[in-house]
């Protein structure tokens, strides 16, 4: 039986947007579909974003009530110690699969002080790095930007914030999905085309390279292909996985297409089975 690669990036019901998340159910799901592992990456932002009711219908009506009135969002406190309680009761209830701490660090490279006053985050297993937000006259999240910028300008402000937070030096380890604007890439502009962004994309993963951190395959939305073989083209060492689930059921989505995909841009599964994927001599 074909063993999906461990899902590094979840989110349950300690982050902010999650309202259908659930620790143990998740387990539950991962445990059902043979998952090798499990990290838990829950948000922490720092960044205020001003905030459309279509977002507000996500979040926890605790989180919604702190959009002031001027509409600007103040990011919940992500609580880690009930957090690291919960995965601790998760470890004794499926004691064979391998629970990662984590935390998603939103814009880490806008919020350095408050980063590194996160408790404990040096004992975190998995850190990821994001950009969910551009600042264009203010912070603003990356989908309430269309229809503000063009295409384009809108996809070469993103990988322009994520070269930043590449080159930063924030403390997060995989960089998580490059390719998030796509996922709210309009129907009628046509179907993405990486090749356009190519110079782009390079830059960034080049720096990410050289860094030494780690490029995730999120299948929020499938990530192209090219961009995994630009990824082995500059160097890349390691490939994570990340379904970004925000409940149960989306554990692991779309990875048995995402495994093929990365095996045929180079890379393979690490030596133990909860191992990022390297890159191989060969491809
Ligand atoms: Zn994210
Ligand atoms: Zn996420």
């Amino acid at each position: 039986m074909l063993v999906l690669p461990p899902d590094g990036h979840v989110h349950t019901e300690w982050s902010w947007d999650a309202v259908s998340g659930s620790m143990q159910r998740s387990c539950a799901r991962a445990a059902e579909l043979g998952l090798p592992s499990i990290a838990f990456t829950e948000h922490a932002d720092f960044t205020r974003w001003v905030i459309g009711p279509e977002r507000k219908a996500l979040m926890r009506p605790v989180n919604a009530g702190q959009v002031g009135p001027d509409g600007v969002w103040n990011p919940p406190v992500f609580d880690i110690a009930a957090y690291l309680a919960c995965v601790a009761r998760c470890r004794e209830e499926f004691p064979g699969l391998r629970i990662l701490t984590g935390m998603e660090l939103g814009e880490p490279h806008w919020h350095e002080a408050q980063v590194k006053a996160l408790p404990g985050i040096r004992d975190f297993d998995r850190l990821l790095g994001s950009v969910h937000s551009l600042d264009l006259g203010g912070p603003r999240i990356v989908d309430h930007l269309f229809g503000t910028l063009a295409l384009g300008a809108l996809m070469r402000a993103y990988l322009g914030e994520a070269l930043r937070l590449v080159e930063s030096p924030a403390p997060f380890a995989v960089l998580a999905h490059v390719d998030y604007p796509v996922r709210y890439w309009p129907a009628e502009a046509g179907p993405f085309d990486p090749a356009a962004f190519e110079d782009e994309y390079r830059a960034v993963l080049s720096a990410l390279a050289r860094s030494g951190r780690v490029l995730e395959v999120n299948t929020s939305v499938p990530l192209p292909a090219p961009i995994v073989r630009w990824w082995y083209e500059a160097g890349g060492g390691a490939l994570a996985f990340g379904s970004d689930a925000h409940k149960p059921a989306s554990v692991a989505r779309d990875f048995a297409n995402a495994a093929a995909m990365a095996e045929a841009a180079g890379f393979r599964p690490g030596r133990y089975p909860h191992d990022f994927w390297r890159r191989s001599a060969v491809r």
